[in-house]
């Protein structure tokens, strides 16, 4: 009996894997009101899922980030969570394109929560530029950009800076993950 049970094992464990995915993907459709029908990955070896096809800028843009993200990780001393395909990122439908200055700026509207009462609550939500959806798998949101690609870098390398603080330095994680009680990015120099 010994043999069918170990096959039971291993497909038990293909069941938690795949189904920590699928919360992580059910949670980043529930947070932004939308649906990721596309998935792939940047060249460098990202997971990416879209509500529409990801242009290869996007990705392009994507590994750009997360390039910046690990060089200064590294220059900080930090080791973990520094692989491409450590990271998922979701392209989501933007709320908005313009800023209140007019200026081009996807962003996505999320439940105020913490930031409540404060200078960026819109009236219960917020407009942030992203999200981090997940710690541990390594996930964050994003809205689709047509233009500004250097945008989508910073954003992308703003995210992974809280993820790669919660797998380096909980403690400066702590300190930092909250806008509206600490200062905004970057946090890594
Ligand atoms: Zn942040």
């Amino acid at each position: 009996m010994l043999r069918p049970l170990k096959i039971t094992i291993i497909l038990g464990l293909l069941a938690i894997a795949t189904f920590a995915q699928s919360g992580v993907v059910a949670t980043a459709e529930r947070i932004s009101g939308d649906s990721f029908d596309y998935s792939t990955a940047t060249p460098n070896g990202a997971q990416v899922y879209g509500v529409n096809k990801p242009s290869a800028a996007m990705l392009s843009a994507i590994d750009t980030g997360l390039t910046d993200l690990f060089t200064v990780a590294r220059k900080n001393g930090y080791s973990k969570r520094l692989n491409y395909s450590d990271y998922t990122v979701f392209i989501a439908r933007p709320d908005r394109t313009q800023d209140s200055t007019g200026a081009y700026s996807p962003d996505i509207a999320i439940g105020a929560a913490q930031y409540a009462g404060s200078v960026y609550d819109k009236g219960g939500y917020i407009y942030a530029a992203g999200m981090v959806i997940s710690n541990n798998p390594c996930a964050f949101l994003i809205a689709d950009h047509t233009k500004d690609l250097q945008r989508v870098s910073n954003v992308v390398r703003y995210e992974g800076e809280h993820l790669v603080l919660y797998h380096n330095d909980r403690q400066r994680y702590l300190a930092t993950r909250d806008h509206s009680k600490s200062g905004g990015h970057p946090i890594l120099q």
